[in-house]
């Protein structure tokens, strides 16, 4: 595929203040793009000034969704170094996605390279305040002007670039979550394992109904018998129960969260039993009804560790540890973004180093 040609956008827009940013709402001056047609293949990479695209009204992905996305931070450390985080988990993921939607796959290995070389293109966008960070948003976008249901012949591969601020403005704080036993998320054999923009559509009813009630998020429960465990919101979810892990087991419909692969390799790594299986909510009822639930915990990228402190499932409610944030949910959110930001070692390699 070659080099990638930079244009420069000839005006650079203002930078926003450190403290206010807002999740998603601000993004760079410039883009990457690659587009891709059943003749040549991903072809003509480029960056560009960041700006609309324009697109036929009968692109397939206005009507069928066929698209996919991932979703990343650049970090900069004390000494301005800039650091991606498993990166190459991402691009697996995405072409895992790619396959699941019938879009082409796209090379890992020159994605990484093309979103290195946007960030450090961009390195001022990142800010430096605690916590802060640079989202990434790769994704693909079916663009052939057809509205019969079929694969699209044309895509394009975009990355655009978002400053985030700090999740936890005053301290990692915990939610709560209603277990929703009406909406599902996925189903096995549907898309729930890809990262693609349907399971969010599907997602925002359920979202929308317990927001009013002054829940965070809802729990999933499994899409053919709605009792077992799958994620919380757009995130993967752990327990602690009676000093062991516990986290639902990657059945088809759960989409497998770089955060979640990380959290249990710390867990094993200091010596927790860490249990992948299918976890019934009336089992996490019952556990915290013995005593025995300790922590829950969401894990994803945007918040790294989210600490849960209460569930209401039906017409129970279970307040967890007092509704404080767990030490083990302490543990991994203070070693993770240890690592992600170079204060703490990173005993796995998993630090990419974006260098000038
Ligand atoms: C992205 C995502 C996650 C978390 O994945 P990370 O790689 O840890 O950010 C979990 N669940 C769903 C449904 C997601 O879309």
């Amino acid at each position: 595929m070659g080099s990638i040609p930079i244009t420069l956008s000839s005006e650079k827009k203002k930078k926003p203040n450190q403290d206010q940013l807002e999740f998603g709402r601000t993004f760079t001056d410039h883009m990457f793009v690659m587009d891709y047609s059943n003749e040549k293949g991903w072809y003509n990479p480029r960056i560009m000034p960041y700006q609309s695209i324009t697109l036929d009204p009968a692109a397939i992905v206005f009507h069928y969704g066929q698209t996919v996305f991932e979703g990343l931070k650049a970090y900069l450390t004390q000494d301005e170094k800039v650091h991606l985080f498993r990166p190459e988990k991402n691009m697996e993921r995405l072409n895992r996605s790619n396959d699941r939607l019938c879009i082409p796959n796209i090379d890992e290995e020159f994605a990484i390279e093309a979103i290195k070389k946007l960030v450090h293109l961009e390195k001022d966008w990142i800010p430096s305040a605690p916590g802060t960070s640079l989202y990434i948003r790769p994704f693909v976008i079916s663009t052939e002007a057809y509205i019969g249901v079929a694969p699209s012949k044309t895509y394009q591969f975009i990355v655009i670039l978002s400053p985030v601020g700090a999740y936890y403005k005053e301290g990692i704080n915990p939610v709560k979550i209603a277990v929703e036993s009406k909406y599902v998320r996925a189903v096995p054999g549907g898309t729930g394992e890809a990262k693609t923009g349907g399971n969010y559509a599907a997602s925002l009813k359920a979202q929308e109904l317990v927001a009013g009630s002054g829940y965070a998020q809802v729990l999933w429960l499994d899409g053919v018998e709605r009792k077992y465990v799958e994620e919380v919101g757009s995130m993967n979810v752990f327990f602690k129960i009676n000093g062991e892990i516990v986290t639902p087991s990657l059945n088809g419909s759960i989409l497998e969260g770089v955060t979640r692969n990380s959290v249990i390799k710390l867990l094993k790594h200091w010596g927790y039993t860490v249990n992948e299986r299918k976890i019934a909510f009336e089992e996490i009822y019952n556990a915290h009804k013995d005593g025995q639930l300790e922590e829950a915990f969401g894990a994803g990228t945007a918040a790294v560790i989210s600490p849960i402190g209460e569930f209401s499932w039906n017409e129970h409610k279970l307040v967890i540890n007092n509704g404080e944030t767990g030490e083990v949910s302490k543990k991994l959110y203070d070693t993770l973004t240890g690592i992600q930001y170079g204060t703490e070692q990173d005993p796995f390699d998993w630090i990419v180093e974006i260098n000038d």
